[in-house]
Parts: structure tokens; sequence; C-alpha cells
């Protein structure tokens, strides 16, 4: 596996595997890899005849307010666990080579950013997007794998590549979870031993709300919405940021629970940690 920095060479080295007919998939992550990412990194294997996976943690997509300078970080780590996984390439550029000083352009999808997790991190879509698009003409992937744990995000990403002719198939992967049924993600790192039980809310309130529209179609989305939010909210804590029941492609509120529709919630635990998670409420 080559570690590769610039996106120049990176850039070459992919035009060359397409001018050799090789079909190209990338897997865009911040790191700290667990089996979350590793699993979206065999999805692309099976799928593409070259693995290029990212690795940057995007200073564009965090408010001065957020975690960025704490965001866990290892590049050996990260390169041993994709390397492991059959990766071409990890792609890690610098930030001062993704953002030069005279970097003036911003990728902006309206509507689907303004609600969740856009409402309480403004900002935050456009520089995923932004660093979204550069990552796509680095890399010029054929297929790209995003995990549906970022649910909104994969929305997003699958609305700009409609709107900017990115000639790039995305493909969403299922949530890994633990076996404590708590969605992976790298900010679990943060969580302290007390915090752990708390963290699990938010898969015991999902497991909750499948188990009483199983018994009962008929609950509306505000029966299951007050549901979900007294099992969050009997951990202190806890703190709501959104318990939200949509449409899943529209993102828009459902009025009635269908295979359409997918609960997303985002909790904060002791203000400090930020997790979200998401399912649909109707076995497909
Ligand atoms: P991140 O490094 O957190 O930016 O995530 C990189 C990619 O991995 C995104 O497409 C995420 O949606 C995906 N991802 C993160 N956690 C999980 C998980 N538990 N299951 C599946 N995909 C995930």
């Amino acid at each position: 596996m080559k570690v590769i920095t610039t996106p120049r060479e990176m850039q070459a080295l992919v035009i060359t595997w397409k001018g050799e007919g090789l079909k190209v998939g990338l897997v865009p992550t911040m790191g700290w890899f667990h089996e979350g990412h590793l699993s979206l990194m065999r999805k692309a294997r099976e799928v593409a005849d070259r693995v290029v996976v990212s690795l940057f943690v995007n200073p564009m997509q965090f408010a001065p307010t957020e975690d960025l300078d704490n965001y866990p970080h290892d590049l050996e780590r990260d390169r041993k666990l994709a390397e492991a996984e059959g990766v071409d390439v990890l792609y890690a550029p610098e930030p001062a080579d993704m953002y030069p000083a005279e970097f003036k352009t911003s990728v902006h999808v309206s509507g689907l950013t303004t609600g969740l997790c856009g409402a309480s991190r403004p900002g935050h879509f456009d520089g995923v997007t932004t660093v979204v698009a550069k990552l796509f003409n680095q890399t010029l992937p054929h297929i790209a794998v995003f995990g549906e744990k970022d649910f909104q995000q994969l929305a997003v990403i699958r609305q700009m590549v409609r709107d900017l002719d990115f000639p790039i198939e995305i493909i969403g992967h299922a949530i890994v979870r633990e076996q404590s049924g708590l969605a992976m993600s790298s900010r679990n790192t943060y969580l302290k031993e007390d915090e752990m039980e708390a963290a699990h809310s938010l898969a015991k309130a999902i497991v909750q709300a499948q188990h009483l529209v199983g018994q009962n179609k008929n609950l509306s989305p505000d029966q299951i919405k007050e549901e979900v939010t007294g099992i969050i909210l009997s951990y202190p804590q806890c703190t709501i940021d959104y318990v939200e029941i949509l449409d899943r492609s529209s993102l828009q509120p459902c009025e009635r629970i269908s295979s359409e529709s997918v609960l997303v919630l985002a909790v904060k635990i002791n203000q400090r940690i930020r997790l979200i998670d998401n399912s649909t409420l109707v076995g497909n």
C-alpha cells in the first residue's frame, strides 16, 4: 500500500490506473479507523479494482468551538489497518495543500443542509461538500463509499453529485455497531466509562421505536418521538440536539410511519460529546 500526500501525485496515479482500464473506488474518512471505516473499505474492494482511502481531518467542517484539535489521529495505526484491508493507496493530504492561503471556493448544497446537523453546526456541510468535491477531483473515482451513519451527509453528497454531474456512483453502507448496539464512531474514544451507558441510550431508543412500530404501525411519528425522547432523557448526562422521523429522500418530517421513514437522532453526552445515529423503523 502506498501513502500519498500530495493532490498532484494522487491525481497522476489515478490517471495512470484509468488508462489501464481499472475501476477506482474512494472511501473518504477523517481517520482513527474502526470497523465502520473498515467495512466501507471492504465494500470498495469488492466493487473496484483499485481502492483509495482518503484520510483528512477537514478543518473547514469544524466550527471554532468544536473538537478539531482533539480529533484522534494516528497515521501509523491507520496505515496498518488500511493495508490489512488490501487498500491500494492511503491518501493523506496536508491542510496547506488542501487549503492554500489563496483558497476562495466553497460548495454549498441548499435546502437539505439547513436542518438537523446543519442547524446545530452552521457551515458544517459547506465544509463537507467542499472537501468531498476536492477529493473527488483529486482521486477521480468511479465509485465512492459513504456510511449511512452520517445520514444527512449521504443525502447531501448524493444531491451534490447529481447537481454538479460528477460521474461517480455513490454507494451507501449500513451502520456498523458495537455488540452493545452503539454505532461505531471515532468520537466514541472520548467517552469515559461512566458515560458509556448514556451513549447506549441512542441505540436503545432506536430498538424500542422499532419494537413499538412492529406492534402498531398506526402510531404517529410524534408518539414515537415522545417515547424516544423519554428514553434518552432518562439519562441525566444526555441532552437532545434533535429527534426526528423523516422521509429518507426528502429529509422532510413524515406524517405516517412507512418503510421510507427514518428515525434520526443527535444527542450530546455531558455537553461534550455529540453522537448521532439513525435507523429505519419498518423492517425492509
Ligand atoms: P468519518 O471518518 O467519521 O468522517 O467517517 C468516514 C466515513 O465512514 C463516512 O462515510 C461515515 O459515514 C462512515 N462511518 C463512520 N462510522 C460508521 C459506522 N459506524 N458504520 C458505517 N459507516 C461509518
